[in-house]
This record gives structure tokens, C-alpha cells and sequence, in this order.
């Protein structure tokens, strides 16, 4: 039975730790502030807004939601980002995704400045990941290392496949594992005999959006898997992989919820942290 990697766990003791933090940096007179941008009313976006604000509130971060109307233009969003790019209570500012259809994700990204880019999604961060130097990571890949650290996981030398090549997951998952002397593989719908390359891997992560789609067939005996997906059936969340199954088989597997989810939050939070100190010290 493999052994769970519970990111509830992890990212109660990354609290403590992040709480402690905010303490020491508000005795030099320092209070990390961390600005999330909404625009529109997307029902998952807005429950993602509010966890991001009580986990600032928990461990002492100032948080500031600016909401805009679903109809904003370009230029009203790219003008809300400047004026939080110049000011000093704000070290991390997010724009959740995704936006309305009519607005330039990439553009948009672009107009945050990098070191205030506490998503890790601007080209400078993203440049940075792919040629292994020290920038903002994308906080989602960043927990799925930690986890993989924490439980003192070897991956130098390891097959890590990861299904999906998102910017946000996939591809900065691969890009982290790469660093870290994994053999990686990339796979997506295009993908032929999928279960081929997943039958190879000692570290799977399944970054897809469906429910139950790694079944125990297509998992290694013994490798580590992790669940990125977040499926809603029957009013339940569920991840990408057929947790019961592949439990039976994997050495180390990630629930969902409690899993990958927490970890992302917590990473946003360190982040975050990571941003004010570079700026504020
Ligand atoms: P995307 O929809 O952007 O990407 C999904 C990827 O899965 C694509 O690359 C797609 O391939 C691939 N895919 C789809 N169907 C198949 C298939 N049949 N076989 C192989 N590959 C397939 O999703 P995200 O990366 O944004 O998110 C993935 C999941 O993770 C979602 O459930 C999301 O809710 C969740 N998520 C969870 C987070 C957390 O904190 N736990 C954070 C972010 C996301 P192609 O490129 O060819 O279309």
C-alpha cells in the first residue's frame, strides 16, 4: 500500500513556519502584501480568491482583492497592474486565471513585474525555470518538489513522465524535474500509446483535468504518483488519477483534496514571502 503524501500535513507545518517569518519581518518594520487581481465572477475562481486571502490572513500577510467587472477593458486591467507594480505595500501581485475571453492572458502576465510575478508566469520567470537559474517559480510545480523533497524522494537519474503540457503545470513540472537530473517525458493528447510511457515512470504526474483517467494499468510498481486534477463529480472533488487502484500499487501517492491543492497555496505563500523579503530587505 503506498504511503501517503498528504500536503494537508505538510502545508500545516509550512504555516507555522511562514507565520514565524512574517513575525521576524514585521519586527524590521516590514509587512508582505500580496494583491490578487479578478476580473469577472467565475464561480471556482472566485472559492481559489477567497482560500488565497485566509491563508494571508493566517499567517499575517496584508492581502488586497482588486475586483473588475467581467466586460474591463485591456487597458483598465494593464493600468490596475502598473499601479500595483509601483506600489511599495504590495510585494506579489496574481491575476487569477482564467481571464474573460476578450483580455490578452499573455499580454497581461507580461505587464506585472517580474519580481512582484508571485505566479511565476511572466517570460522572465518562465526564462528563468528553463535555464535553471533562480527566479519565481509557478507554485503548483513548486509544491509538487517539495513534497517530492520532503518525503526525501531520490529523483537524480529517475524516469518522470508527466501528463499534460499546460504552462502552468505540466510544463514548468517537467522543466523542475529536468533540473533536478530526472529523465523527463512530456505527454498530451496527441500523445500515442500513452500508457506506454507512463508504464516507464518512477515519478508520475498527472496534470490532465480527468476524473480517474490514470488508471492502475498504466502505473509502475512502486513509483511515486502524484495527482494534480481537480474534478468535481457528483459534488465531489476528485483527481486525475484512480486513487483506490493505484494506491494498491504505487510506493507513494497524493490524495485528492489534501494533496497537490494545499501545497499550491502554501507555495503561493512562500512565494510571496520570498518576494517581499527580495524587495523590502
Ligand atoms: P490544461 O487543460 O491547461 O491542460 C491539460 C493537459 O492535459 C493538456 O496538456 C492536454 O493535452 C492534456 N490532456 C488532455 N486529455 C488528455 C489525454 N486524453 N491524454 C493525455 N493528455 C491529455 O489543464 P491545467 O494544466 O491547467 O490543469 C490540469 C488539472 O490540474 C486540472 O484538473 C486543474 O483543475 C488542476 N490544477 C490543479 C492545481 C492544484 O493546485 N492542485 C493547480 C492548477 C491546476 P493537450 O495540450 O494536447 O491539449
Amino acid at each position: 500500500m503506498a504511503e501517503l503524501l498528504s500536503g494537508k500535513i505538510l502545508s500545516e507545518q509550512l504555516t507555522l513556519k511562514q507565520k514565524e517569518k512574517v513575525a521576524e519581518l514585521k519586527e524590521k518594520g516590514i509587512v508582505p502584501g500580496l494583491a490578487v487581481v479578478f476580473v469577472g465572477e467565475d464561480p471556482a475562481s472566485q472559492i481559489y480568491v477567497r482560500n488565497k486571502g485566509i491563508a494571508c490572513e493566517t499567517i499575517g500577510i496584508y492581502s488586497r482583492t482588486i475586483r473588475l467587472d467581467a466586460d474591463c477593458t485591456q487597458e483598465k486591467l494593464t493600468e490596475t497592474i502598473e499601479d500595483l507594480n509601483k506600489d511599495k505595500q504590495i510585494h506579489g501581485i496574481l491575476v487569477q486565471l482564467p481571464l474573460p475571453k476578450h483580455l490578452d492572458e499573455q499580454k497581461t502576465l507580461a505587464t506585472i513585474l517580474p519580481q512582484k510575478d508571485v505566479d511565476g508566469f511572466h517570460l522572465i520567470n518562465a526564462g528563468k525555470l528553463f535555464t535553471n537559474q533562480k527566479g519565481i517559480v509557478p507554485c503548483t510545480p513548486k509544491g509538487i518538489l517539495f513534497m517530492l523533497k520532503d518525503a526525501g524522494i531520490d529523483l537524480a537519474g529517475k524516469e518522470a513522465v508527466i501528463i499534460g503540457r499546460s504552462n502552468i503545470v505540466g510544463k514548468p513540472a517537467a522543466m523542475l524535474l529536468l533540473n533536478e537530473n530526472c529523465t523527463v517525458t512530456i505527454c498530451h493528447s496527441k500523445t500515442k500509446d500513452l500508457k506506454e510511457h507512463t508504464k516507464r515512470a518512477d515519478i508520475l504526474v498527472a496534470a490532465i483535468g480527468k476524473a480517474k483517467f490514470v488508471t492502475a494499468d498504466m502505473v509502475k510498481p512502486g513509483s511515486v504518483v502524484i495527482d494534480v486534477g481537480i474534478n468535481r463529480v457528483d459534488g465531489k472533488v476528485v483527481g486525475d488519477v484512480d486513487f483506490e487502484a493505484v494506491e494498491k500499487i504505487a510506493s507513494y501517492i497524493t490524495p485528492v483534496p489534501g494533496g497537490v491543492g494545499k501545497m499550491t497555496i502554501s507555495m503561493l505563500m512562500e512565494n510571496t514571502l520570498e518576494a517581499a523579503c527580495a524587495q523590502a530587505l
